[in-house]
């Protein structure tokens, strides 16, 4: 199972397992930057799997460099175009060298995601590789695991990864500030409440 982070692994390992379906998490997230974020949840999701008993297969990948250049020309599409597809290629490519019976994602968890061209990209290397696509809806399960995660003092992230999603999650406050012009003498505009952002609380879905 591609794993992108801890929180929205809760809900994925504890549906799958309700079901007799014991999942490896396999991580593989060069799309997560910076390296600082990319180390505390691959190390919360390292904390949390052994917490649980579930294999983690860790495929180190910080890939900032060649994330950017394979997006830059389409920035708004990168999800579709180039993020899901890196991963789970990679994944399936894993799952097929070692036997695994099927694949899925963490990232199905997430009302965040694009979710059915996700299941699209997961259909198309289902046929490409010849291992089996596990689809399951765990949007389903979203509040419940986010709730848990947070019980169990995970790491919540704040946005889904790349550089470019972490100014979307800012945007807001980005062009207020970017609106604002200081005079001397004139009273900035109140700042109260902008750093909580649109969420009243952080959600940890990538
Ligand atoms: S927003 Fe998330 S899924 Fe989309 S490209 Fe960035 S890291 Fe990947």
């Amino acid at each position: 199972m591609h794993t992108c982070c801890a929180p929205c692994s809760v809900y994925c390992i504890d549906s799958l397992r309700a079901e007799g379906i014991e999942p490896t998490c396999f991580w593989y997230n060069p799309n997560i930057h910076p390296y600082t974020e990319y180390k505390t949840r691959r190390d919360c999701l390292k904390e949390y799997t052994k917490k649980v008993g579930a294999e983690l297969i860790i495929e180190e990948d910080y890939g900032l460099d060649e994330f950017c250049k394979n997006v830059v020309d389409d920035i708004p599409n990168r999800c579709v175009n180039y993020c899901y597809f890196k991963r789970l290629s990679e994944t399936v490519r894993f799952a097929a060298e070692n036997g695994y019976d099927a694949f899925t994602t963490t990232l199905l968890v997430s009302p965040y995601q694009k979710h059915e061209e996700l299941k699209k990209v997961c259909e198309e290397l289902e046929k490409m590789s010849g291992v089996k696509f596990l689809y399951r809806d765990f949007r389903v399960g979203f509040r419940e695991g986010q709730d848990k995660a947070r019980e169990a003092g995970l790491y919540m992230q704040k946005y889904c990864g790349c550089i470019f999603s972490e100014e979307d999650r800012y945007r807001k406050q980005i062009e207020k500030h970017q609106r604002v012009v200081p005079l001397e003498g004139v009273p900035r505009e109140s700042r109260a409440g902008e750093e909580s952002g649109d969420r009243t609380r952080w959600e940890a879905s990538c």
